[in-house]
């Protein structure tokens, strides 16, 4: 990466101008940490996680963090006090997304870390990452991170703060975080080589953690600048009731639990202050016992609400009547195939006769904005199923359109598609991804489909990035080179081309072997 000497610094002033917080938050204290999310703000932002964390290290009476985005060039400075990077003892990343591994290392570059955790000295600050990446496949991150934090912030602060305090130096925080439960720390522990090793164990939240008082996660700062403008977040619940195949959050989140409904409408109060919007988000928000009268609750008190995407069956009047009066207008559903063979056989068996149904009481219920997501590239998918997706879209159309007739309002369908990523710790782990000519040609198709239908639109992920995708998400510690080159600024497209005879096995064909990642025990 090239040194940046005259390049301009992040102007973070507007963006604090712009932030209500829900308590003061000092950025003064015997001990502070930098807190950094390895993309912009506005994504950081509306990560509820990230919030989370940044709220519970203020918690602590003797502690204070600052936090960092990739925002801007040159040095990265924090948001709070525009301290740089540089003048902090430990950085820790909340990583969601393992395409932000480059976005990481661009940061530590920035701020003149080297990127390689053996290069660096005594001096240098400890390099900590937490995050659902971390708990997924550590692996790929692990030549360049020092501490691996896995699972909920909540259990793991109490061990790496004391720590951080505590020991002398870099050394004795790592030997001793290695011992604790919910660390992996690269320097003591070597999955790759150590067949005697056993499990690390994930530290996720138990249902019992989530029942105590004060314990419900929200936004505990609401600004203008995130992907959920002016909303105030509520966590509702964490896992899911269903088992889809392909999906981490369900088989990597452990059983679905929710949060009381007390404690959710107690939060309100907080709310109050900072917005009179909510956004009530979760994995599988609508699954809530009491989703409707969390849904009237917040209309009743004043509040415009919304929900992040809602299970098929969890579409009822209970919630629509309320989510419609509070101002939304939009809905967002997963069938994730075209047909109901596919749907099936991943083990979400909702047929399209019931998901028409839910369609045709959303829009009869005022909606006009539906959003439906797919997955293309599944195991045992046809040419059949992905024109499917285009019959589907099309029916949806005409449920819409039936009910513009009546109001005189034309909505809006759209259709995002996704690439099946075969991610760690799912049935599907083992799978080769599609092969790129036919996920080519099944895009394609797509795309014709959806110009011949009018009032539908079509978003797609390209298969050079569910390659990498899949690569970075599988991958061994020898992915550190491809993710390195990345960041100093190599294209994907000539990287991908450059290591294919090591990317592409990996890739291409069924993982054959020992499940590299399986040294960590879920929750
Ligand atoms: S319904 Fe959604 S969150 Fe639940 S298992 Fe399926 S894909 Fe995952």
């Amino acid at each position: 990466m090239k040194r940046r000497k005259q390049q301009r610094e992040h102007d973070w002033a507007p963006f604090r101008a712009a932030e209500r917080s829900v308590r003061p938050f000092s950025p003064h204290a015997p001990n502070r940490l930098a807190l950094a999310y390895a993309n912009t703000y506005e994504v950081g932002m509306s990560s509820l996680g990230f919030q989370r964390v940044y709220e519970l290290i203020h918690d602590e009476p003797e502690w204070c963090c600052e936090r960092f985005f990739t925002d801007g060039q040159g040095m990265p400075r924090s948001v709070e006090t525009d301290a740089t990077l540089d003048r902090f003892g430990c950085i820790a990343f909340s990583v969601s997304f393992e395409e932000d591994y480059v976005n990481l290392l661009r940061l530590l570059d920035r701020a003149r870390i080297p990127l390689r955790r053996e290069e660096r000295s005594a001096w240098d600050p400890l390099i900590v990452m937490g995050g659902s990446s971390a708990a997924i496949n550590p692996l790929p991150m692990s030549a360049f991170v020092d501490v691996f934090a896995l699972g909920a912030a909540e259990n793991l602060l109490a061990e790496l703060l004391p720590a951080l305090v505590e020991c002398e130096d870099r050394q004795q925080i790592l030997a001793r975080l290695a011992e604790r439960p919910g660390f992996f720390v690269p320097a003591h522990h070597h999955p790759e080589d150590d067949a005697d090793l056993g499990k690390l164990h994930k530290l996720e939240v138990t249902g019992e953690q989530m029942k105590q008082p004060g314990f419900l996660p929200t936004s505990c700062i609401v600004t203008s600048r995130t992907e959920f403008t002016e909303k105030f977040l509520i966590e509702m619940s964490r896992g899911c009731p269903e088992k889809c195949r392909y999906c981490w959050a369900t088989f990597g989140m452990g059983k679905f639990r929710w949060h009381p409904t007390d404690a959710i409408l107690a939060s309100f109060e907080r709310a109050r202050s900072v917005t009179d919007q909510l956004g009530f988000v979760a994995t599988a928000v609508g699954d809530h016992p009491e989703i409707g009268r969390i849904l009237n609750e917040s209309q009743r008190a004043g509040f415009r609400s919304s929900v992040s995407s809602i299970r098929i069956p969890a579409v009822k009047e209970e919630v629509l009547v309320p989510l419609y009066a509070s101002g939304a207008r939009s809905i967002t559903l997963a069938p994730e195939t075209g047909s109901d063979r596919l749907r099936f056989l991943m083990n979400k068996p909702i047929p399209n006769e019931v998901l028409l149904q839910k369609v045709k009481m959303i829009f009869r219920h005022g909606f006009t904005q539906l959003k439906l997501y797919f997955i293309i590239g599944l195991p045992g998918e046809t040419m059949e199923d992905v024109e499917a997706i285009i019959e589907l879209g099309d029916a949806c159309r005409a449920l819409m359109l039936e009910e513009a007739r009546k109001t005189g309002v034309i909505g809006h369908v759209h259709l995002g598609c996704n690439i099946l990523i075969p991610k760690p710790y799912t049935p599907w782990q083992r799978e080769a991804m599609d092969d790129e000519r036919n996920l080519k040609h099944k895009i394609s198709v797509l795309k014709k489909g959806v110009a011949r239908l009018d009032n539908v639109s079509m978003g797609m992920m390209s298969p050079r990035q569910a390659v990498w995708q899949t690569y970075i998400s599988r991958a061994g510690s020898d992915a550190a080179e491809a993710i390195e080159r990345v960041a100093r600024g190599q294209s994907l497209a000539s990287l991908l081309r450059e290591l294919e005879h090591r990317i592409h096995p990996e890739v291409f064909v069924p993982f054959p072997r020992e499940l590299r990642w399986h040294f960590l025990r879920m929750g």
